[in-house]
């Protein structure tokens, strides 16, 4: 590991990438130095120009604001970084600052939100993503899922993550799956489904020569036990305490949710003497590391214990503090969850104002129609589909008839309002439900229409040949009138973007040369459709 700030080692990009790299990956790591070794890159990363690198650093350090508490400077942090990787259109980072707003809304309890941003977060997963963090976006889009009270979606996304945590021969990821999978299962009460999801996973740690670790052991002894098999639950509960300590983990709450378990197994068994010193353990702890929701819990499972022993009268008193201070916990998470309430509110209205700024970036700001970069964005991904499944996609460039003229015998104002009447027409145009209209520069626009046949678009787009040259523009031109060419085309499988503009170009230099204000079908559009969308016309 890197030492922390004022090091003397120079670090190079690829070096620093390893540490980001390695700490995105682990789940357990010393929070106060992740971040100062995550502010160190960051700065490092600013020097050299390493970008992509930098705002990371900065992702990891926001992580690290979030697991201390500090839920508001880690929103505004992660916001900031999700609007560079918006705008900049990196998808590793956009799919990862989602993957750290979950986590900060699921700390906030918020759990509609953190399945939102999981699902944002599997979305944008692409190819720069490494495998192993791929799969545990998936577990985490699992258990949000299941958290929610979807479980069929859950499955389908555990079982996913197992087949492609085998296929890559991540054993560390495969029993993390079925780990939580296993615990979502006991969470939702279905047991048998617990129980065989739990084979499943003592059956791949055999094979990886993996134990089950002690937190797979007390969901086994949990799911046993209220399956009434006391004898294996009580093994298990045992085994979990036993690999707990052999872990050497520093995990007071989770010593103090093992040590319940034997104590509701214990009770189970009729071992009330038992159970009251594992309760009593776990009081122990509780007081030493001031563990509230455990001594919640321990006080229930003492009352309980106190009821089967057939003294009522101490377990109605227990019972009576129990609710007490279930009551004192949840409020005091209510009013956390008020103060957060408000930074919450900001970190929404940073992100939709991060989205409309990304939204911004792809209009052109005199007429709002898409612009040239939002073309290059979605046509090739829609010709993609065009060749995949043959749905039907029909081209038109669009350019307005002698506008020169308005500019120079009007003005360039009167120029930019027809532009502007003109692109509002445009826009107005049913263009499917994956077409869009766009401003590609100039007085040159291009139409694109989804979901119905080319002699269907084609008409279309006559119509809107016709309503242009049809409109009242005297008011803004004069005598001048105000007409477009258009060229069309359909996309045929294995397209280029550049093939096809190039073939509507065609279209449309036929169309002025053919005297302008008409439309001009590609000729190597098939003449069933030609004959179609003249039939149309007529
Ligand atoms: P054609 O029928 O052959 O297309 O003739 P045209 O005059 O429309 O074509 P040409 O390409 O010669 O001229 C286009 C003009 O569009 C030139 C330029 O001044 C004008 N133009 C381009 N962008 C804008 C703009 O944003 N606002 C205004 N007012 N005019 C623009
Ligand atoms: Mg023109
Ligand atoms: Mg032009």
């Amino acid at each position: 590991m890197m030492t922390r700030a004022g090091t003397e080692v120079p670090l190079d990009a690829a070096r620093m990438t390893q540490v980001v790299d390695e700490y995105e990956d682990l789940a357990d790591f010393d929070v106060a130095e992740a971040q100062a070794t995550a502010l160190m890159i960051e700065r490092a990363a600013d020097e050299a120009g390493e970008t992509e690198l930098r705002w990371r650093a900065r992702l990891l350090q926001a992580d690290m604001v979030e697991r201390r508490g500090e839920l508001a400077s880690a929103a505004k942090m992660i916001v900031e970084v999700l609007e560079w990787a918006q705008v900049s259109g990196c998808m590793r980072v956009q799919s990862r600052s989602h993957r750290v707003l979950a986590r900060l809304y699921h700390a906030m309890g918020d759990l509609a939100a953190n399945l939102e941003h999981m699902i944002q977060c599997v979305d944008a997963l692409d190819a720069t993503t490494p495998v192993s963090g791929r799969i545990a976006c998936l577990i985490k889009l699992a258990d949000a899922y299941a958290e929610t009270g979807s479980m069929p979606s859950a499955r389908d996304r555990y079982e996913q993550a197992i087949l492609t945590a085998a296929e890559h021969g991540n054993a560390r990821r495969q029993l993390m799956a079925l780990n939580n999978y296993a615990y979502a299962e006991y969470d939702r009460g279905n047991l048998p489904m617990a129980r065989r999801v739990l084979e499943r996973l003592r059956a791949a740690g055999e094979e990886h020569g993996r134990p089950l670790d002690f937190s797979a052991l007390d969901t086994v002894a949990r799911v046993e036990a209220l399956l009434g098999d006391l004898d294996a639950a009580e093994r298990a509960a045992r085994a979990a305490l036993r690999a707990y300590l052999d872990e050497n983990a520093q995990e007071a709450d989770a010593e103090a949710d093992l040590l319940l378990t034997l104590a509701f197994v214990q009770r189970l068994r009729g071992e009330l003497y038992d159970a009251q010193q594992t309760i009593d353990r776990v009081q122990a702890l509780c007081g030493r590391h001031a563990l509230r929701f455990n001594e919640v819990q321990a006080l229930f499972e003492q009352a309980e214990i106190q009821a089967a022993a057939g003294d009522f009268a101490r377990a109605y008193a227990t019972m009576h503090r129990f609710h007490t201070a279930e009551k004192r916990l949840q409020s005091a998470q209510r009013e956390a969850q008020a103060r957060n309430r408000q930074a919450l509110f900001e970190v929404d209205e940073a992100r939709r104002q991060a989205e409309w700024f990304r939204d911004q970036a792809r209009r052109d700001p005199l007429t709002g129609l898409h612009n040239r970069r939002y073309v290059d964005e979605r046509l090739p991904a829609l010709l993609e589909k065009a060749t995949g499944d043959g749905s039907p996609v029909t081209v038109a460039l669009i350019d307005l008839d002698h506008f020169k003229r308005v500019n120079d015998t009007l003005s360039h104002e009167t120029g930019d309002r027809v532009l502007t009447d003109v692109a509002a027409m445009i826009g107005r145009t049913d263009a499917g439900p994956a077409g869009f209209a766009a401003r590609l520069g100039g007085e040159e626009f291009l139409l694109v229409v989804t979901g119905v046949d080319v002699a269907g678009a084609a008409l279309r787009m006559e119509d809107l040949r016709q309503a242009i040259s049809g409109h009242p523009w005297e008011p803004v031109t004069g005598e001048l009138p105000v007409t477009v060419s258009i060229g069309v085309t359909a996309v045929t499988a294995g397209d280029t973007q550049s093939g096809v503009l190039a073939r509507a170009d065609e279209a449309l230099y036929e169309a002025k040369s053919g005297g302008r204000d008409r439309l001009c079908l590609d000729p190597r559009v098939q003449i069933a459709e030609r004959r179609r969308f003249r039939d149309g016309i007529r």
